[in-house]
Protein backbone atom coordinates (compact mmCIF):
# COMPACT_ATOMS: atom_id res chain seq x y z
CA UNK A 1 0.00 0.00 0.00
CA UNK A 2 1.23 2.92 -1.09
CA UNK A 3 1.95 5.75 1.90
CA UNK A 4 1.37 9.88 1.25
CA UNK A 5 2.93 12.12 3.62
CA UNK A 6 1.08 15.08 3.50
CA UNK A 7 1.12 19.04 4.95
CA UNK A 8 5.17 19.17 4.51
CA UNK A 9 5.50 23.15 5.16
CA UNK A 10 8.51 23.29 3.88
CA UNK A 11 10.64 19.98 2.13
CA UNK A 12 14.08 21.07 1.98
CA UNK A 13 16.47 18.77 0.16
CA UNK A 14 19.83 18.07 -2.29
CA UNK A 15 18.74 18.12 -5.28
CA UNK A 16 19.41 14.73 -6.79
CA UNK A 17 21.50 11.83 -5.46
CA UNK A 18 25.37 11.49 -5.60
CA UNK A 19 28.02 13.92 -4.51
CA UNK A 20 27.93 17.41 -4.58
CA UNK A 21 31.02 19.63 -4.55
CA UNK A 22 32.06 22.89 -4.07
CA UNK A 23 28.84 25.41 -5.34
CA UNK A 24 26.65 22.85 -5.76
CA UNK A 25 26.84 22.31 -1.93
CA UNK A 26 24.92 25.51 -1.48
CA UNK A 27 21.89 24.14 -4.18
CA UNK A 28 19.04 23.07 -2.20
CA UNK A 29 15.66 22.35 -3.81
CA UNK A 30 12.61 23.82 -1.84
CA UNK A 31 9.32 22.35 -2.26
CA UNK A 32 6.87 24.54 0.20
CA UNK A 33 3.14 22.69 0.94
CA UNK A 34 4.59 19.27 -0.45
CA UNK A 35 3.56 15.84 0.15
CA UNK A 36 5.87 12.49 -0.32
CA UNK A 37 4.48 9.29 -1.76
CA UNK A 38 6.38 6.49 -0.51
CA UNK A 39 6.31 2.81 -2.60
CA UNK A 40 5.38 -0.10 -0.46
CA UNK A 41 9.55 -1.07 -1.00
CA UNK A 42 10.10 1.87 1.25
CA UNK A 43 11.29 4.45 -1.75
CA UNK A 44 9.91 7.94 -2.41
CA UNK A 45 7.93 7.23 -5.40
CA UNK A 46 6.31 10.65 -5.86
CA UNK A 47 6.77 14.34 -4.72
CA UNK A 48 5.83 17.76 -4.96
CA UNK A 49 3.47 20.57 -4.03
CA UNK A 50 0.32 18.44 -3.07
CA UNK A 51 -1.47 20.69 -5.15
CA UNK A 52 -0.21 18.86 -8.11
CA UNK A 53 -1.23 15.62 -6.50
CA UNK A 54 -3.21 13.10 -8.71
CA UNK A 55 -3.58 9.94 -7.50
CA UNK A 56 -5.60 8.01 -4.99
CA UNK A 57 -4.71 8.09 -1.18
CA UNK A 58 -4.06 4.93 0.48
CA UNK A 59 -2.53 5.57 3.94
CA UNK A 60 -2.08 8.84 4.79
CA UNK A 61 0.39 10.50 7.57
CA UNK A 62 -0.26 14.39 8.50
CA UNK A 63 3.05 16.22 8.79
CA UNK A 64 1.38 18.81 10.83
CA UNK A 65 3.36 21.75 8.81
CA UNK A 66 6.53 20.44 9.67
CA UNK A 67 10.26 21.16 7.19
CA UNK A 68 11.09 18.19 6.32
CA UNK A 69 14.76 16.73 5.39
CA UNK A 70 16.61 13.70 4.55
CA UNK A 71 17.70 11.12 7.06
CA UNK A 72 21.39 12.41 7.97
CA UNK A 73 23.96 9.71 7.60
CA UNK A 74 26.80 9.74 9.95
CA UNK A 75 29.66 8.70 8.14
CA UNK A 76 32.18 8.45 11.13
CA UNK A 77 31.55 6.93 14.36
CA UNK A 78 33.18 4.64 16.94
CA UNK A 79 29.81 3.96 19.14
CA UNK A 80 31.48 -0.12 20.26
CA UNK A 81 34.00 1.03 23.43
CA UNK A 82 33.98 -0.15 27.10
CA UNK A 83 34.73 1.94 30.12
CA UNK A 84 35.29 5.99 30.19
CA UNK A 85 37.60 8.65 29.52
CA UNK A 86 35.90 10.91 32.48
CA UNK A 87 39.30 11.04 34.88
CA UNK A 88 41.23 12.01 31.48
CA UNK A 89 38.78 14.66 31.11
CA UNK A 90 39.02 15.84 34.46
CA UNK A 91 42.60 15.86 34.42
CA UNK A 92 42.74 17.51 30.84
CA UNK A 93 40.85 20.25 32.26
CA UNK A 94 42.77 20.78 35.39
CA UNK A 95 45.63 21.17 32.58
CA UNK A 96 47.45 17.97 32.65
CA UNK A 97 49.13 17.07 29.21
CA UNK A 98 47.89 13.85 27.09
CA UNK A 99 51.03 12.34 26.98
CA UNK A 100 51.12 12.28 31.08
CA UNK A 101 47.71 10.82 30.75
CA UNK A 102 48.71 7.95 28.64
CA UNK A 103 52.20 7.96 31.00
CA UNK A 104 49.98 7.29 33.87
CA UNK A 105 47.68 4.46 31.86
CA UNK A 106 44.95 6.70 30.77
CA UNK A 107 43.98 7.79 27.71
CA UNK A 108 42.97 5.39 24.49
CA UNK A 109 45.23 2.45 26.04
CA UNK A 110 42.65 2.52 29.15
CA UNK A 111 39.72 1.97 26.53
CA UNK A 112 41.48 -0.63 24.64
CA UNK A 113 41.95 -2.29 28.48
CA UNK A 114 38.55 -2.08 28.87
CA UNK A 115 37.18 -3.42 25.34
CA UNK A 116 39.43 -6.19 25.52
CA UNK A 117 37.97 -7.23 29.33
CA UNK A 118 34.31 -6.77 27.59
CA UNK A 119 31.73 -9.41 26.08
CA UNK A 120 30.05 -9.81 22.91
CA UNK A 121 26.95 -8.83 24.71
CA UNK A 122 28.24 -5.99 26.72
CA UNK A 123 30.00 -4.40 23.59
CA UNK A 124 26.54 -4.73 22.59
CA UNK A 125 24.59 -3.21 25.33
CA UNK A 126 26.95 -0.46 25.55
CA UNK A 127 26.95 0.46 21.87
CA UNK A 128 23.04 0.07 21.63
CA UNK A 129 21.85 3.37 23.54
CA UNK A 130 24.53 5.20 21.70
CA UNK A 131 22.88 4.27 18.45
CA UNK A 132 19.10 5.48 19.89
CA UNK A 133 20.98 8.87 20.51
CA UNK A 134 22.70 9.91 17.19
CA UNK A 135 18.53 8.18 15.52
CA UNK A 136 17.24 10.57 17.67
CA UNK A 137 19.67 13.73 16.55
CA UNK A 138 18.28 12.57 13.07
CA UNK A 139 21.35 10.06 11.69
CA UNK A 140 18.69 7.16 9.48
CA UNK A 141 22.81 5.74 8.48
CA UNK A 142 25.47 5.29 10.81
CA UNK A 143 28.93 4.09 9.99
CA UNK A 144 30.17 2.33 13.28
CA UNK A 145 34.77 1.29 13.13
CA UNK A 146 36.05 -1.31 15.15
CA UNK A 147 39.75 -0.15 16.25
CA UNK A 148 39.72 -0.27 20.11
CA UNK A 149 40.34 -4.20 19.85
CA UNK A 150 43.88 -3.79 18.61
CA UNK A 151 44.41 -7.71 19.26
CA UNK A 152 42.74 -9.26 16.61
CA UNK A 153 40.31 -11.45 18.18
CA UNK A 154 38.88 -8.33 19.91
CA UNK A 155 38.84 -6.40 16.52
CA UNK A 156 36.38 -9.51 15.66
CA UNK A 157 34.42 -9.39 18.36
CA UNK A 158 33.50 -5.61 18.02
CA UNK A 159 33.09 -5.91 14.15
CA UNK A 160 30.82 -9.10 15.43
CA UNK A 161 29.23 -6.87 17.97
CA UNK A 162 28.47 -4.43 15.09
CA UNK A 163 27.16 -6.72 12.90
CA UNK A 164 24.51 -8.38 15.62
CA UNK A 165 23.19 -4.88 15.83
CA UNK A 166 22.35 -3.90 11.82
CA UNK A 167 21.18 -7.45 11.53
CA UNK A 168 18.40 -6.25 14.34
CA UNK A 169 18.15 -2.66 13.88
CA UNK A 170 15.96 -0.40 11.73
CA UNK A 171 18.76 2.31 11.48
CA UNK A 172 20.89 1.33 8.52
CA UNK A 173 24.90 0.47 9.81
CA UNK A 174 27.65 0.37 7.94
CA UNK A 175 30.44 -1.55 9.87
CA UNK A 176 33.97 -0.65 9.08
CA UNK A 177 37.34 -2.31 10.30
CA UNK A 178 39.43 0.45 11.85
CA UNK A 179 43.75 -0.45 11.98
CA UNK A 180 44.17 2.25 15.14
CA UNK A 181 47.19 1.97 16.56
CA UNK A 182 50.68 0.11 15.92
CA UNK A 183 52.51 -2.16 18.89
CA UNK A 184 54.04 0.16 21.14
CA UNK A 185 57.36 -1.64 20.42
CA UNK A 186 58.74 -0.57 16.84
CA UNK A 187 59.82 -3.82 16.63
CA UNK A 188 56.76 -5.57 17.01
CA UNK A 189 55.10 -3.23 14.27
CA UNK A 190 56.25 -5.51 11.25
CA UNK A 191 54.84 -8.51 12.75
CA UNK A 192 51.35 -7.03 13.81
CA UNK A 193 51.27 -5.42 10.24
CA UNK A 194 51.75 -8.52 8.72
CA UNK A 195 49.02 -9.69 10.62
CA UNK A 196 46.61 -7.56 9.59
CA UNK A 197 47.48 -7.93 6.11
CA UNK A 198 47.77 -11.56 5.52
CA UNK A 199 44.93 -12.43 8.11
CA UNK A 200 43.15 -10.22 9.89
CA UNK A 201 41.44 -8.53 6.57
CA UNK A 202 41.14 -11.99 4.88
CA UNK A 203 39.29 -13.43 8.17
CA UNK A 204 36.75 -9.63 8.06
CA UNK A 205 36.46 -10.15 4.18
CA UNK A 206 35.50 -14.23 3.99
CA UNK A 207 32.77 -13.25 7.02
CA UNK A 208 31.63 -10.34 5.53
CA UNK A 209 32.32 -8.30 8.97
CA UNK A 210 32.99 -5.02 7.43
CA UNK A 211 32.38 -2.80 4.35
CA UNK A 212 35.58 -1.02 4.77
CA UNK A 213 38.89 -0.93 6.03
CA UNK A 214 40.31 2.70 7.66
CA UNK A 215 43.75 3.30 9.05
CA UNK A 216 44.59 5.66 11.31
CA UNK A 217 47.56 7.83 9.88
CA UNK A 218 49.60 9.66 12.15
CA UNK A 219 53.12 10.55 12.99
CA UNK A 220 52.51 8.55 16.43
CA UNK A 221 50.37 5.47 14.63
CA UNK A 222 50.48 4.30 11.15
CA UNK A 223 52.85 5.87 8.75
CA UNK A 224 51.64 6.39 4.60
CA UNK A 225 53.79 3.20 3.44
CA UNK A 226 52.15 1.19 6.11
CA UNK A 227 48.66 2.53 5.35
CA UNK A 228 49.41 2.22 1.96
CA UNK A 229 50.39 -2.16 2.40
CA UNK A 230 46.59 -2.09 4.19
CA UNK A 231 45.20 -0.78 1.78
CA UNK A 232 46.54 -3.10 -0.65
CA UNK A 233 45.26 -6.05 1.15
CA UNK A 234 42.12 -4.76 1.56
CA UNK A 235 41.48 -3.75 -2.25
CA UNK A 236 42.67 -7.60 -2.88
CA UNK A 237 39.97 -8.88 -0.63
CA UNK A 238 37.21 -6.40 -2.25
CA UNK A 239 37.27 -3.82 0.73
CA UNK A 240 36.59 -0.04 0.51
CA UNK A 241 39.11 2.18 1.90
CA UNK A 242 39.42 5.01 3.67
CA UNK A 243 41.93 7.05 6.67
CA UNK A 244 41.67 9.53 9.79
CA UNK A 245 44.47 11.52 8.55
CA UNK A 246 46.30 14.97 8.86
CA UNK A 247 44.73 15.16 12.58
CA UNK A 248 47.34 16.23 14.00
CA UNK A 249 50.09 16.15 11.30
CA UNK A 250 49.90 16.48 7.78
CA UNK A 251 52.17 13.37 6.74
CA UNK A 252 51.63 12.14 3.63
CA UNK A 253 48.35 10.30 4.49
CA UNK A 254 46.18 12.43 2.31
CA UNK A 255 48.15 11.83 -1.10
CA UNK A 256 48.73 7.79 0.00
CA UNK A 257 44.71 7.66 0.68
CA UNK A 258 43.87 8.93 -2.62
CA UNK A 259 46.41 7.36 -4.48
CA UNK A 260 44.33 3.99 -3.35
CA UNK A 261 40.65 5.57 -4.33
CA UNK A 262 39.75 5.98 -0.45
CA UNK A 263 36.46 7.02 -0.26
CA UNK A 264 36.52 9.48 2.34
CA UNK A 265 40.13 10.77 4.26
CA UNK A 266 38.41 11.92 7.78
CA UNK A 267 39.71 15.05 10.16
CA UNK A 268 42.20 17.10 7.98
CA UNK A 269 42.76 20.06 11.13
CA UNK A 270 46.27 19.82 10.08
CA UNK A 271 45.24 20.05 6.22
CA UNK A 272 47.42 22.79 4.26
CA UNK A 273 46.85 24.43 0.55
CA UNK A 274 49.20 21.46 -0.79
CA UNK A 275 46.29 18.39 0.99
CA UNK A 276 43.48 20.70 0.34
CA UNK A 277 44.47 20.85 -3.73
CA UNK A 278 44.49 17.04 -3.72
CA UNK A 279 41.43 16.65 -2.01
CA UNK A 280 39.38 18.61 -4.40
CA UNK A 281 41.15 17.16 -8.02
CA UNK A 282 39.96 13.56 -6.50
CA UNK A 283 36.71 11.91 -5.95
CA UNK A 284 37.59 11.14 -2.21
CA UNK A 285 35.13 13.08 0.14
CA UNK A 286 36.51 15.26 2.58
CA UNK A 287 35.35 14.52 6.26
CA UNK A 288 34.94 17.19 9.02
CA UNK A 289 34.55 16.00 12.51
CA UNK A 290 34.37 19.37 14.62
CA UNK A 291 33.06 17.50 17.39
CA UNK A 292 36.98 17.25 18.12
CA UNK A 293 37.95 20.78 17.83
CA UNK A 294 35.52 21.73 20.26
CA UNK A 295 36.06 18.95 22.71
CA UNK A 296 40.23 18.71 22.37
CA UNK A 297 40.47 22.63 21.58
CA UNK A 298 42.78 21.81 19.04
CA UNK A 299 42.46 24.23 15.59
CA UNK A 300 38.97 23.30 12.89
CA UNK A 301 39.44 22.09 9.88
CA UNK A 302 39.56 24.00 6.69
CA UNK A 303 35.87 23.34 5.94
CA UNK A 304 35.18 26.68 4.15
CA UNK A 305 38.76 26.60 1.94
CA UNK A 306 38.16 23.06 0.57
CA UNK A 307 34.60 23.70 -0.71
CA UNK A 308 35.77 26.85 -2.42
CA UNK A 309 38.70 24.58 -3.91
CA UNK A 310 35.53 22.34 -5.44
CA UNK A 311 35.91 19.09 -2.70
CA UNK A 312 33.16 17.11 -1.49
CA UNK A 313 32.58 17.87 2.11
CA UNK A 314 30.89 16.03 4.44
CA UNK A 315 30.34 16.06 8.18
CA UNK A 316 30.38 12.84 10.84
CA UNK A 317 30.38 13.25 14.79
CA UNK A 318 33.47 10.87 15.46
CA UNK A 319 31.72 9.57 18.49
CA UNK A 320 34.03 8.34 20.77
CA UNK A 321 35.13 8.15 24.56
CA UNK A 322 38.39 9.80 23.95
CA UNK A 323 38.27 12.99 21.47
CA UNK A 324 34.44 13.51 20.43
CA UNK A 325 32.00 12.66 23.01
CA UNK A 326 29.54 14.39 20.67
CA UNK A 327 25.87 11.77 20.67
CA UNK A 328 24.20 13.81 18.16
CA UNK A 329 24.57 13.99 14.30
CA UNK A 330 22.67 17.10 13.87
CA UNK A 331 25.15 18.84 16.51
CA UNK A 332 27.88 17.85 14.17
CA UNK A 333 26.00 19.81 11.65
CA UNK A 334 25.81 22.56 13.40
CA UNK A 335 29.28 22.69 15.04
CA UNK A 336 30.13 22.61 11.09
CA UNK A 337 28.50 25.71 11.01
CA UNK A 338 30.20 27.77 13.73
CA UNK A 339 33.77 26.02 13.54
CA UNK A 340 34.32 25.02 10.07
CA UNK A 341 32.86 27.62 8.09
CA UNK A 342 29.90 26.13 6.31
CA UNK A 343 26.93 27.72 5.39
CA UNK A 344 23.77 25.85 6.62
CA UNK A 345 22.84 24.26 3.23
CA UNK A 346 26.33 23.15 2.83
CA UNK A 347 25.86 21.75 6.06
CA UNK A 348 22.66 19.64 5.36
CA UNK A 349 24.44 18.37 2.10
CA UNK A 350 27.48 17.55 3.95
CA UNK A 351 25.02 15.35 6.15
CA UNK A 352 23.25 13.92 3.58
CA UNK A 353 24.51 12.90 0.50
CA UNK A 354 27.74 13.69 0.84
CA UNK A 355 27.94 12.00 3.51
CA UNK A 356 26.37 8.80 1.76
CA UNK A 357 28.94 8.81 -0.77
CA UNK A 358 32.05 8.60 2.06
CA UNK A 359 30.07 5.28 2.97
CA UNK A 360 29.70 4.39 -1.04
CA UNK A 361 26.18 4.59 -0.62
CA UNK A 362 24.20 7.04 -3.73
CA UNK A 363 20.72 5.59 -2.77
CA UNK A 364 20.07 8.24 -0.23
CA UNK A 365 20.47 11.37 1.13
CA UNK A 366 18.06 13.07 -1.33
CA UNK A 367 14.39 13.28 -0.97
CA UNK A 368 14.16 12.20 -5.21
CA UNK A 369 12.28 9.94 -6.88
CA UNK A 370 13.95 6.65 -6.59
CA UNK A 371 15.45 7.56 -3.24
CA UNK A 372 15.29 5.34 0.03
CA UNK A 373 12.61 7.62 1.99
CA UNK A 374 14.10 8.00 5.22
CA UNK A 375 13.68 11.66 6.15
CA UNK A 376 13.05 13.95 9.42
CA UNK A 377 10.38 16.02 10.35
CA UNK A 378 12.03 19.23 12.06
CA UNK A 379 10.23 20.86 15.34
CA UNK A 380 10.48 24.30 13.26
CA UNK A 381 8.78 24.81 9.98
CA UNK A 382 11.75 26.26 8.62
CA UNK A 383 14.57 23.77 7.56
CA UNK A 384 17.74 25.99 8.86
CA UNK A 385 17.10 25.22 12.13
CA UNK A 386 18.71 21.62 11.75
CA UNK A 387 21.87 23.75 11.51
CA UNK A 388 20.94 26.37 14.18
CA UNK A 389 19.84 24.37 17.00
CA UNK A 390 22.37 23.51 19.95
CA UNK A 391 21.83 22.11 22.87
CA UNK A 392 18.60 20.01 21.97
CA UNK A 393 17.15 18.07 19.18
CA UNK A 394 15.30 19.75 16.17
CA UNK A 395 14.15 16.29 15.30
CA UNK A 396 10.63 15.55 16.28
CA UNK A 397 10.05 12.55 13.58
CA UNK A 398 12.64 10.10 11.84
CA UNK A 399 11.05 7.89 8.95
CA UNK A 400 13.36 4.89 7.85
CA UNK A 401 12.24 3.27 4.18
CA UNK A 402 9.16 5.19 4.76
CA UNK A 403 8.46 3.79 8.24
CA UNK A 404 7.63 5.76 11.33
CA UNK A 405 10.17 5.00 14.12
CA UNK A 406 8.30 5.07 17.81
CA UNK A 407 9.42 8.02 19.68
ZN1 LIG B 1 37.65 8.60 14.28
Amino acid sequence: MPLLLTNIGQLATPPALGPRRGSAMRELQLIEGAAIEGSGAGMISWLGPFSEWTGEIGEEIDMGGAAVIPGLVDPHTHCVWAGDRLVDFEARAAGVSYERILAAGGGIRSTVRATAEATLLDLISLARPRIARLVEGGATTIEIKSGYGIEPEVELRSLEAICTIRDKAKVRIVPTLLIHLPPAAAEERPTYLRMVTDELILKVAEQKLAAAVDVFIEREAWHPEEAAAIFRAADAAGLKVKAHVDQFHAIGGVATAIAHNALSVDHLEASGAAEIAEIAASGTVATLLPGVTLHLGIGAAPGRALIDAGAVVAVATDLNPGSSPLYSTQHALALAVRLNGLSPAEALVAGTVNAATALGLEDRGALVVGARADLLALEEPDWRSVAYTLGASPVARVFIAGEELAS
